[in-house]
C-alpha cells in the first residue's frame, strides 16, 4: 500500500531499538516507568516502600538506543544542577492488550534490556513540592537510554538478576531483579488497567538504591545478567538552535 498523505512538516521518525540476535528492530510506542519500585530505593526517596505502583511516561524519542558494544551518548540536559542516574530492567511489550491478568503477562513480553531512567532531581524534587507534574524532571530530551533488547525466551533467569550501575568504574547502584516490590507479570497487570497496552510498549521497571548526580565526562555502566550491558558517556549541554 502505497501511503499518499501530504504532511505540512516532516512526520516524525520510528524510535527504533536493536534486537540481540536479530536484524529487526523495535519500533518504540509509548515509555512507561514505575516508581519507587524497590524498597530501598523508596525509603531513600523518603516513603515506606508499601505504596501500590504508580506510573509516568517519557516521549518514545526520549529513548536513546545503543547498540550491543558500542558507548552511546547524551548531552547534559538544560536546566538541572542534579542529573541523576537511575539504572532499570527494561520490558518490551510485543503483544498488547488490556486488564492483563498477572498469570498471563509474561506471555506479553518480547524482551529485556538495561535501560537509565535519567531524572533531572533537583526539577523533580521542586515540582513535587509544589504538587505539580514531574514531566520536566523526567520526560526531557535524552533521558531514556537502553541497550539492545535481547528475546524473553533467550534470559530465563531474568527474575532473579543482577542489577548493577557503575560510574567511572565506581560501583554506585546494586541490588537483584527480585527485590522489585511489584513483579514484572504484577507491574504489567496493573499497568494494562490504566492504559490498552500496544506492541511497541516500553516499561522502565524502576531504580534500586544508590541514585546519585553525574557530571559531563562521566562514563555510566550498566549490567543486569544474561543482558548485553549499557555503555553511556555524558556530554557537555547542546548550544542553542533555531531550527
Ligand atoms: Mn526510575
Amino acid at each position: 500500500m502505497t501511503i499518499s498523505a501530504d504532511f505540512c512538516v516532516p512526520p516524525p521518525a520510528v524510535v527504533a531499538v536493536p534486537v540481540v540476535g536479530s536484524s529487526q528492530l523495535f519500533p518504540v510506542h509509548r515509555v512507561y516507568c514505575v516508581g519507587r519500585n524497590y524498597e530501598e530505593h523508596a525509603k531513600e526517596m523518603g516513603f515506606t516502600g508499601r505504596e501500590p505502583p504508580f506510573f509516568f511516561l517519557k516521549p518514545a524519542d526520549a529513548v536513546v538506543a545503543v547498540a550491543a558494544g558500542q558507548t552511546g551518548r547524551v548531552h547534559y540536559p538544560s536546566l538541572t544542577r542534579n542529573l541523576h542516574h537511575e539504572v532499570e530492567l527494561v520490558v518490551a511489550i510485543g503483544r498488547g492488550g488490556r486488564d492483563i491478568r498477572a498469570e498471563d503477562a509474561l506471555d506479553h513480553v518480547l524482551g529485556y534490556a538495561v535501560g537509565l531512567d535519567l531524572t533531572r532531581r533537583d526539577l523533580q524534587t521542586d515540582m513535587k513540592k509544589q504538587g505539580r507534574p514531574w514531566c520536566i524532571g523526567k520526560a526531557f530530551d535524552e533521558s531514556a537510554p537502553m541497550g539492545p533488547i535481547t528475546p524473553a525466551d533467550q534470559v530465563p533467569a531474568i527474575h532473579s538478576a543482577d542489577i548493577e550501575l557503575t560510574v567511572n568504574g565506581q560501583p554506585r547502584q546494586a541490588s537483584g531483579i527480585d527485590r522489585l516490590i511489584w513483579s514484572v507479570a504484577e507491574t504489567i497487570a496493573h499497568l494494562s488497567q490504566a492504559w490498552t497496552l500496544q506492541p511497541g510498549d516500553l516499561i522502565f521497571t524502576g531504580t534500586p538504591e544508590g541514585v546519585a548526580a553525574v557530571q559531563p565526562g562521566d562514563v555510566l555502566s550498566a549490567h543486569i545478567t544474561g543482558l548485553a550491558p549499557l555503555q553511556l558517556t555524558i556530554d557537555p549541554p547542546l548550544a542553542a538552535l533555531d531550527s
